[in-house]
């Protein structure tokens, strides 16, 4: 390859550190590129998808020393282009780029080190030609010496073979300038001599140290030769040696191949994984191949990870399994607080499966709101039964291969999830949780859902092929179990395969149990504190939950707990910062006198030091306990610190929701409705104003067709019955209703809205208000008939948690009403209605009852029965 003569290089260059090698102008070589950094710069300046970018990299090589610091690199290197990435990008990324060599640079500086390194760099190779009829005749000699030299090399090689035959043609057109590199970087040289060849800026300086290494490489072969005694010789064989000469850069040190070695520990290891005799041989046959490769080529890696894969499965590893249905209960108990119903059929399947004695019924699934604590009771699950236990998140997978794995004939494949997940475990009975397999997508990589399906089907999963690992793998053992945040999504099929938990929101007061019980000392915990430094009383745990959250679980609860935790532990690491050290020296004395209390079982002792917080922290072997002196903190901080309203608002900041809506519902035209979604239920106040116009109705807030449709039928009912609400026939003359439902970034459908719709219409168009603490759900008929809805129990919960009083609800929905807890029904007034006359009533401070029991006793207007609440 001819270097480009012209190029003017810029003046900051990515630099890419080569550690066993010399990339010289007008070679190209095969960079393996395995460090952090370096493969930072791949995929942030060579790749844009995956396409290859003509971007300018610098090639710099760093002086053999153990450190892998920037430092000791060498001044001068060369800028380059990369023309070929190959690799893979798993188990852990790496590439080998084919980079050819531009021109000579001298780096003056490292500019920047992260995410990978920079130089300030000045070009070095001048671009003016020497010609060999030029006024330095003895350089003239000296390139005509070298030319020879080359040519006679040449005559030592087989021309039929095309690298030669390049190089024959090069000598003759390549720059003089450059062909001593382009020599250089082909003939047998070490690592010193090669950077001397690149130190050499000078042409004549260059020519006269390569000439020598050249020289070497003829008599090299001419011996070869003769000793073979065969003046003909294996050509071939001679001229791979020669173009081998610079291209094998030995990987990045901290990667550095572990060759023979490592297909020795191969074979043990496929000995002791006590694979079945298929897998086995399959393995052997891999390893053969593997042996039989050259390092640097691209199958390399992947048959050396496919091995790796291989020997790492769990074949016949199992844990011992310890259910005790009793032990289950207390460890359920001690970490979840409630849950009463979840727990008991927990239990339930946990003790049939004993009896069973196998795993072939259903596969549980936790449906229910974010934070509800799904996740947490099935990780209690593999606790209980001692088994390992590891999280399989599939939202947003819509690809068949991430479950079943890829091809191992693409670049970059991978194995499935599931097989993923089993390597990880090292066990080939684990609990393995689904995580949200309401999320699965399907695109036009297939259908991850059929995939799972065959993962948890007992009547195939003994026999999991996996494409990637190409052999059957025994999933029978595994215990699955899922969870969900609605049942809507999950496919059908899948669902006949799951017994459905419904694990509900919580109510306030099962908050704050949860958040002092459970998330406070968590957070204690985590934070290095103790209930003897921070204190946060019920009172202001309810007030993070009534002004920051709005959530049917406890996860931002148990942030903002987290954030109060860490302010307080900032006073106490800013208490008195002039007697830090003293702290750390008491902390550590402190330790070590509990470690010699613990030895003499001075329990006294211990407890003074080390209170329940601490010693709490304890059981998690990567807590220390905290190295804080109380008594000699006390002297500067009133201890312990108390969390109060004012430190809460300080600390969190103004509050985010402000209970109750009263404040919104104060104009004609506002109603609250109640919504249900699959992360618990919310509030929703639907706003209607009247605009010049036509005479028609506009609906915004990104609605649904269902919801349109109720928009309608609520407008006929008001239109049928406007005499009722005082309307003259014509109401609609004066201008056009525009209905907004707010989120509007939000798409929303369902007929559950219907009443909330009318009770908005007759508001507006009776000009009076919608009382304040009433919230509503209901679907309507054109008759004025309210029909049941579902989510009534966590609709009830989100009108609870927003201070609402009274809830009109669909009669029918009745008994929904029993699984909610007797907490929030004391608290709240429940309307069940049958009609929309009824809902009127209960919606308006004076109702319509009027208006309403003339119509009784005079002509019916209104179809629908007539009940008193
Ligand atoms: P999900 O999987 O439902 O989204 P997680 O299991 O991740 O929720 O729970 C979020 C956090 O709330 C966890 O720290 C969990 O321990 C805690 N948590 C949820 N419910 C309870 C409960 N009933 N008792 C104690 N902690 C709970």
């Amino acid at each position: 390859m001819s270097p480009n003569t012209n190029i003017t290089i810029p003046k900051k260059l990515p630099l890419l550190i080569v550690y066993n090698g010399v990339l010289l102008p007008g070679s190209t070589i095969r960079i393996p590129v395995t460090t952090v950094k370096s493969i930072n710069l791949v995929r942030s300046r060579l790749m844009s998808g995956s396409q290859l970018t003509s971007t300018v990299i610098g090639v710099v090589t760093k002086e053999p020393d153990n450190e892998k610091s920037l430092k000791n690199l060498h001044e001068i290197g060369t800028a380059g282009v990369v023309v070929q990435v190959t690799g893979t990008n798993w188990p852990r990324p790496s590439y080998t780029l084919l980079v050819t060599g531009l021109c000579r640079f001298r780096l003056d500086s490292i500019i920047q080190e992260h995410p990978y390194p920079v130089g300030a760099v000045t070009q070095l190779d001048d671009i003016k030609e020497i010609s060999s009829e030029g006024d330095d005749t003895q350089l003239a000699e000296l390139i005509t010496e070298f030319k020879e030299a080359a040519r006679k090399l040449i005559e030592l090689l087989d021309v039929s073979v095309p690298a030669v035959a390049k190089l024959k043609e090069l000598v003759d057109r390549v720059p003089s300038r450059h062909l001593a590199d382009v020599v250089a970087a082909l003939v047998k040289a070490t690592l010193p001599e090669r950077l001397q060849v690149l130190d050499a800026v000078d042409i004549a300086t260059r020519i006269r140290v390569t000439l020598p290494l050249l020289l070497r490489h003829i008599q090299r072969l001419k011996d070869v030769r003769e000793a073979a005694g065969d003046e003909t010789g294996n050509k071939e064989n001679q001229i791979v040696k020669i173009s081998r000469g610079g291209r094998n850069l030995s990987p990045d040190p901290e990667f550095e191949d572990d060759g023979e070695d490592g297909i020795a520990e191969f074979e043990t290891k496929i000995k002791e994984a006590n694979m079945p005799d298929d897998a086995r041989k399959a393995a052997l046959k891999e390893l053969g191949r593997l042996k039989r490769m050259a390092p640097h080529m691209p199958e390399y890696s992947m048959t050396r990870n496919y091995l790796e894969l291989m020997v790492d499965l769990p074949w016949s590893a199992t844990v011992r399994e310890t259910c005790n249905i009793g032990k289950a209960r207390a460890d359920m108990d001690a970490d979840h607080y409630g849950m009463e119903k979840v727990k008991r059929r927990v239990l339930e399947y946990l003790a049939v499966r004993q009896l069973r004695g196998d795993l072939k019924g259903p596969i549980l699934c936790f449906v229910g709101p974010p934070g509800v604590g799904k996740t947490s009771i099935a990780k209690s699950i593999a606790t209980t039964l001692g088994r390992p236990y590891q999280r399989i998140s599939l939202g947003g997978i819509s690809d068949q291969h991430d479950i079943r794995g890829h091809r191992r004939t693409y670049i970059g494949a991978m194995p499935g999830r599931v097989i993923q997940a089993l390597r990880n475990v090292k066990a080939k009975n684990p609990v393995l949780l689904l995580d949200e397999v309401d999320k699965l997508g399907s695109g036009i990589h297939g259908d991850p859902g059929a995939a799972l399906l065959e993962v948890l089907d007992p009547e195939q999963n003994f026999a999991f092929t996996d494409t990637y690992l190409g052999l059957p793998f025994d999933l029978s053992q595994v215990l699955f179990v899922a969870t969900a945040n609605t049942l809507s999504s999950i496919p059908t099929p899948l669902m006949d395969r799951m017994e459905v938990i419904h694990v509900p929101g919580y109510t306030q007061e099962e908050k704050i149990m949860i958040g002092q019980l459970h998330l406070l000392p968590k957070q204690l915990r985590e934070h290095g504190l103790t209930s003897d430094i921070m204190h946060v009383p019920p009172e202001s745990i309810a007030t993070v939950i009534g002004e920051y959250t709005r959530e049917a679980g406890v996860r931002t609860l148990e942030r903002k707990i987290g954030a109060l935790c860490r302010a307080v532990a900032v006073q106490v690491a800013e208490a008195k910062p002039e007697d830090q050290a003293a702290i750390g020296e008491e902390g550590v004395k402190a330790d070590m006198v509990v470690a010699e209390a613990e030895e003499k079982g001075d329990n006294t002792q211990q407890e003074e030091l080390h209170k329940e917080g601490s010693q709490a922290a304890g059981d998690h072997a990567d807590h220390h306990p905290p190295l804080i002196n109380l008594t000699h903190l006390k002297e500067y901080l009133d201890l312990p610190v108390q969390v109060d309203a004012k430190m809460i608002h300080d600390v969190l900041g103004p509050p985010i929701f402000q209970s109750g809506l009263s404040g919104r519902v104060s104009v004609p035209g506002v109603a609250v409705g109640l919504a249900w979604t699959p992360v618990g239920g919310e509030v929703m106040v639907v706003e209607a104003s009247r605009t010049g116009g036509d005479g028609g109705l506009t609906l915004t807030g990104q609605l649904g067709s269902v919801m349109q449709e109720s928009a309608k039928i609520a407008m006929s009912w008001v239109r049928q019955h406007s005499f009722l609400i005082g309307l003259e026939k014509d109401f609609m003359k004066d201008g056009e209703i525009h209905m907004h439902f707010p989120a509007g970034a939000i798409s929303k459908d369902g007929p559950s809205a219907g009443v909330t719709i009318l009770t908005v219409l007759v508001s507006l168009l009776s000009q009076r208000c919608v009382r304040p603490d009433v919230a509503m759900t209901g679907e309507i008929t054109l008759n004025g008939v309210v029909l049941p809805v579902g989510g009534i129990k966590e609709k009830v919960m989100a009108a609870h948690r927003a201070g609402l009083t009274t809830l009109v609800l669909p009669a029918a929905n009745k008994k929904d009403l029993a699984d909610i807890s007797n907490s929030v029904l004391n608290e709240v007034e429940v309307v069940l209605v049958n009609t929309v006359e009824e809902v009127l009533q209960a919606a308006f401070e004076d109702g319509f009852s009027e208006v309403f029991d003339e119509d009784k006793d005079g002509e019916s207007v209104s179809k629908s029965p007539m009940s008193k609440l």
